[in-house]
């Protein structure tokens, strides 16, 4: 697993708690309700769609956010989406600075040791 994959079930487990996964390239992609704008919703119908996704980025370990309804500003994609890095900065910045320390320990790890 790497770090971003543990992060990732860190935060859907604030999010949500019914994640829709699905395969695909032989990676999962997550579904959930949009945490950015499913409280704009009227509709309790409308309120229980997964709209959001974090979906694997073809050929790298990244992943991106998308939400199809894009009601709010924190939402609504430019450029098909945003990284991950970003919507963790923004979700749950205690958390995303973990995540930060985290990359930045294995990266220091895999730089051959220029200490
Ligand atoms: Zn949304």
């Amino acid at each position: 697993m790497t770090i971003t994959e543990k992060y990732i079930q860190l935060i859907l487990s604030y999010i949500d708690d019914d994640i829709e996964t699905e395969l695909i390239n032989g990676l999962i992609s997550y579904k959930f309700r949009c945490p950015f704008c499913t409280m704009y919703v009227q509709s309790d119908e409308s309120r229980q769609k997964k709209c959001a996704s974090l979906a694997p980025i073809k050929d790298s370990f990244d992943y991106k956010f998308v939400c199809r309804r894009s009601w709010s500003s924190d939402c609504r994609s430019r450029g098909g989406g945003r990284s991950f890095y970003n919507f963790l900065a923004m979700y749950n910045p205690a958390l995303f600075n973990q995540y930060k320390k985290e990359l930045n320990l294995t990266r220091g790890r895999n730089s051959g040791g220029n200490f």
